[in-house]
């Protein structure tokens, strides 16, 4: 998934994008509320870690603005042990879940998981496709019963066409969800990846799940 991270210590701000990226999700930083309200706009993010926090617009208010501007990813709220009396409000601005400081990374994927699955169309914890079957948490694929074995990348694309399944998505829709905002948008990265992918997913089992929708984009059949 491809994850906001407004923190502006920013110690704790790399480690969280560079443990994310271990885990093979996408991870932006922002140090500042002002900052997270265009980068939210700009790209589609999965969720949103957010600090309570903030210089300027503080944690609280910059969820108020994104709520106001249409932005609906679950949004985790980072509070100090001295914020908790907070967090009731944090979650009445529009925050869907909190964490307090120090957290382990663990419990952070384990809320971040949880956030994302409750919003409509990812409840299941292993999605499933035709007979592809895919399990984030646990960072396998499957199709039929052979494990099919992926990049931190190609996993990233595969888990957005099959939360999208069926549906076609543009080149620039996946370089969105699945690069960082510092990845060059011209190059072809997309279609060398989805390359990658068939060889993987489609080639040895004889299948053709992967279809190029030609001057659009991509879409994964959803009767794969
Ligand atoms: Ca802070």
């Amino acid at each position: 998934m491809r994850v906001l991270v407004v923190e502006d210590e920013t110690k704790l701000a790399r480690l969280l994008a560079r443990g994310l990226s271990e885990e093979g999700h996408v991870a932006d930083v922002a140090g500042r509320g002002e900052d997270a309200l265009w980068m939210a706009k700009a790209a589609p993010y999965d969720a949103i870690i957010l600090d309570v926090m903030l210089p300027g617009l503080d944690g609280f208010a910059t969820c108020r603005e994104l709520r106001a501007n249409e932005v609906w990813a679950p949004v985790l709220f980072l509070t100090a042990r001295d914020e908790v009396e907070d967090r009731v409000r944090g979650l009445d601005t529009g925050g869907d879940d909190y964490l307090v400081k120090p957290f382990s990374f663990a419990e952070l994927l384990a809320r971040l998981r949880a956030l994302v699955r409750r919003t409509p169309g990812e409840r299941p914890t292993e999605l499933v496709v035709g007979d592809l079957r895919l399990d984030p948490a646990a960072h396998r694929a499957w199709r039929g019963e052979v494990e099919v074995d992926l990049s931190a990348k190609e996993f990233a694309l595969l888990h957005l066409f099959m939360r999208r399944a069926g549906e076609t998505l543009s080149r620039q829709r996946l370089l969105d969800g699945v690069w960082d905002m510092a990845f060059d948008g011209r190059s072809n990265v997309v279609d060398v990846y989805i390359r990658y992918l068939r060889e993987k997913i489609d080639r040895p089992f004889g299948r053709h799940s992967l279809e190029t929708i030609r001057g659009v984009g991509y879409r994964l059949r959803g009767d794969t």
